[in-house]
């Protein structure tokens, strides 16, 4: 079976990135960059257009694309890259072993950067429209042209909905936070800001029942659930905000993960609790989020997986 020093386990900005730092310190990486379970292999850029906050491209750039020149460039330097998900992993000995859907092989060490899903919801007629108002991710699509000055709709009532709902008042005409139940799960702070906030509306108590329009979303049916009474409204975009499901399930519960399913890390680096297992972007973040901090966290993953190796004598 085929061993190498590092093998890094999903693609996105952090698994690019992680790859691209530790084939330029030579250590030969292979990447897993998933081939249906975690999403595509780019991660969630693959599902967007235009990204304006990635820094260095001054004019924006397509999500696709970035990810294309981030995998481009982790080839450049020698990264071998499987288009396959890892089915299972054993850390319980060293080499460790990872399966992939065609390809098994032994790894010195291994980083995690499987990313996370947003969760989303079937709501009628919403299919047609999504990247033409529905999104997963204010902060990403939130400023595109199309949004400005237009009613937007935020489903969720934790901390991510709060604070996308604050983001998109930038653009909007006004924000409607629609949330199944008649309190947020939101820190009090934040949902205080809501509350008092001139543009946004809360929904209690409702859900988007439908979506429609043409080539965009124009309109949205809101139910309340306690009275089934329904209301059309007008509408340019609707945003999902109920969280995030972090892509673990392949590690069948050998690295212990927080409430909300994210691994844990030591903070500040990306260090697991297993000696030699490393993780970097959504999969471990539940708070940042961005292709940027992502990035930053593959960095960092590839800078302790080497510094570790170097220590443990596995890097010549
Ligand atoms: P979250 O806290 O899990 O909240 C998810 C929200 O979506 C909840 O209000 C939930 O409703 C709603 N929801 C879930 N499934 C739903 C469904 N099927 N239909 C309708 N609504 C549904 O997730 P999050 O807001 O993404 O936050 C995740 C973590 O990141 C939290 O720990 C949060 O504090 C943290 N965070 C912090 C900040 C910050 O500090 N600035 C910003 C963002 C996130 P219920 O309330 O009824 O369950």
């Amino acid at each position: 079976m085929e061993k190498r020093k590092l093998v890094i386990i999903g693609s996105g900005p952090a698994g690019y990135t992680a790859a691209i730092y530790a084939a330029r310190a030579n250590l030969n990486p292979l990447l897993f960059e998933g081939f249906i379970d975690w999403g595509p292999w780019g991660g969630q850029l693959m599902t967007t257009t235009d990204v304006e906050n990635y820094p260095g491209f001054k004019d924006g750039i397509l999500g696709p694309t970035l990810m294309e020149n981030f995998r481009a460039q982790a080839a450049r330097f020698d990264t071998k890259i499987l288009t396959e998900d890892v089915i299972s992993v054993d850390f319980s000995k060293r080499p460790f072993t990872v399966v992939g859907g065609s390809t098994t092989v032994l790894a010195d060490a291994v980083i995690i950067s499987t990313g996370a899903k947003a969760k989303i919801l079937p709501i009628d007629g919403g299919d047609k429209f999504w990247n033409k108002g529905i999104s997963a991710c204010a902060v990403c699509d939130g400023a595109i042209p199309m949004f400005r000055n237009k009613p937007l709709f935020v489903i969720g009532g934790g901390d991510s909905a709060v604070e996308e709902a604050i983001f998109l008042t930038k653009f909007g005409s006004r924000v409607y936070i629609v949330h199944r139940r008649d309190q947020f799960r939101a820190s009090k702070i934040m949902a205080e800001r809501a509350m008092k906030h001139p543009k946004i509306e809360i929904l209690w108590n409702s859900v988007i029942d439908k979506v429609d329009g043409d080539e965009l979303v124009r309109n949205v049916i809101i139910k309340n659930v306690l009275t089934g009474k329904t209301e059309e409204k007008e509408a340019t975009g609707v945003f999902f905000a109920i969280g995030h499901q972090p892509n673990t399930g392949f590690l069948g519960g050998q690295l212990p993960l927080n409430e909300a399913g994210y691994l844990l890390v030591k903070p500040g680096t990306s260090y697991t609790s297993i000696p030699g297992v490393f993780a970097a972007g959504d999969v471990q973040d539940p708070i940042y989020r961005q292709a940027i901090t992502a990035a930053g966290s593959g960095c960092m993953a590839a800078l302790d997986a080497e510094r570790w190796l170097s220590h443990e004598g596995s890097d010549q």
